[in-house]
């Protein structure tokens, strides 16, 4: 047995193989059934002719619809008219798997193909979605080991909310109520008196009620915390691990990510360092451009899109507001009306994929915010206890691997980037 890519080359021709898979498409004409085989790996033409397969398989072919499943034994040939320019032409035809008509035709609606999406994920798209990402994060988890950090587990039901409190899907949680998370990054935060670097790769949920073209109900996210890192080096870090999980995906996906027309040079070309704009020059580039905003004005998909639309290289946007920011973000001595902190900006008009900053370590500080918030104290007292017990300068970021995916398959929308997408209006399939 062959994977259909290894079928496909100049070194095959005139050898006999075997190759299994699910039928792409299917026609015939005069005594040849022309059928296209996809596997993971690909696609490839297989022609079944009359007289030269037995009978029963020439007409198990013939009648043999799209997405049934069958082994094909045959010899590679070269045919300038078949996709990829190879075709195999079958000596036995075995039907594995018969499909009842395909539900999905060329054209269909979102909707239709979002009902379908346990069907929907076969296609090419959704396959080359799948290895782009697995290859990000192959790419994410060789940086990360090579620089010593630990991959850590933190816990998905939690009691606190470490983002925005509105967003927070509450459950039911034996005789109390409890929270799917929405970031890692506490918990990471107490991981690196041990661990010093750690990283996580989980799933984050946030009750996101606009519906964006970038926001999932349900989403992976990718944290990262250290111990005596600040603002300054959590952007190295930014930088090495978005550089190394594009050039990886560069490397082992270029007909994946030509798929989506998306050159491997132009993620090769992302190389560190990247710009860092603070916050207030962010603000005077976006007046000059006319945009109503000043100080104090949250970025959102217009002010980011006017911000990255001319660049092809991510770009950093530091200290913003506080007022804008969450309570564990340290103050920037520089300009106490701001934090340390950072939102990485995908270029291309894409916006944010990554959210960073160095953590307070001052507790009252934190109390302080916490109580401006109305938050209750006893929640928070494990995560204050970390700063009673050898505190150190720590930092770490979250980058949203859909979001990520989105931008590097140029996809117009998040729901592509992962196989079962949970919006507000979608839980099923
Ligand atoms: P945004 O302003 O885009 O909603 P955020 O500021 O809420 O993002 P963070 O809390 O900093 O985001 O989360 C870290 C990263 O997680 C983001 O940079 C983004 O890549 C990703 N992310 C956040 N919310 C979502 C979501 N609802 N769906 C998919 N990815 C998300
Ligand atoms: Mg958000």
């Amino acid at each position: 047995m062959v994977a259909i890519r290894d079928a496909l080359s100049k070194d095959m021709v005139g050898k006999t193989v075997q190759v299994r898979g699910w039928i792409y498409r299917t026609r015939s004409s005069g005594g040849i059934v022309f059928a296209v085989l996809r596997d993971s790996t690909g696609i490839v033409q297989v022609t079944v002719k009359k007289g030269v397969a037995p009978e029963p398989d020439f007409i198990a072919a013939t009648n043999t619809g799209i997405e049934s499943s069958v082994i094909i034994e045959g010899t590679v040939a070269e045919d300038k008219r078949a996709p990829g320019g190879y075709e195999v032409r079958a000596s036995k035809f075995t039907l594995v798997g018969p499909a009842e008509p395909f539900p999905i035709t060329e054209y269909q609606s979102t909707e239709l193909l979002l009902d379908l999406r346990h069907l929907w994920i076969r296609s090419r798209e959704q396959t080359a979605a799948m290895r782009i990402k697995d290859s990000l994060l192959m790419g994410a988890r060789e940086w990360f080991h090579k620089n010593d950090y630990v991959e850590v587990n933190p816990p998905i039901i939690t009691g606190v909310a470490a983002e925005d409190s509105t967003q927070l899907f509450q459950i039911k949680y034996f005789d109390r109520m409890a929270y799917l998370s929405q970031s890692a990054q506490f918990y990471l935060e107490s991981l690196i008196y041990s661990c010093d670097k750690v990283f996580s790769l989980t799933p984050s949920f946030r009750a996101e009620k606009s519906r964006t073209p970038r926001h999932l109900a349900e989403f992976w996210h990718l944290e990262m915390e250290a111990a005596w890192v600040d603002n300054d080096e959590n952007m190295k870090v930014q930088e090495e691990l978005v550089t190394a999980m594009l050039h990886r995906a560069a490397d082992d996906c270029r007909p994946e990510l030509e798929l989506f027309k998306r050159d491997p040079a132009d993620l090769r070309r992302v190389v560190p360092p990247f710009d860092r704009i603070p916050y207030g020059e962010a603000i005077e580039r976006l007046q000059a451009k006319g945009l109503d905003v000043s100080w104090g004005s949250d970025f959102g998909a217009v002010e980011e899109r006017e911000l990255t639309k001319d660049s092809g290289l991510p770009m950093f946007i530091m200290n913003y507001p506080k007022e804008l920011k969450p309570f564990y973000m340290k103050e920037n001595s520089d300009d106490p009306r701001t934090y340390k902190n950072t939102d990485l900006l995908a270029p291309e008009g894409f916006g944010e994929i990554i959210g960073g900053s160095e953590r307070e370590t001052d507790n009252a500080l934190l109390i302080e915010r916490l109580k401006d918030k109305g938050e209750s104290l006893d929640k928070y007292s494990w995560y204050l206890d970390l700063r009673r017990y050898g505190s150190v300068p720590h930092s770490g970021f979250g980058l949203g691997v859909e979001r990520f995916l989105t931008w590097v398959c140029k996809m117009d929308h998040i729901r592509d980037a992962i196989p079962y997408p949970r919006t507000v209006s979608r839980v099923f399939p």
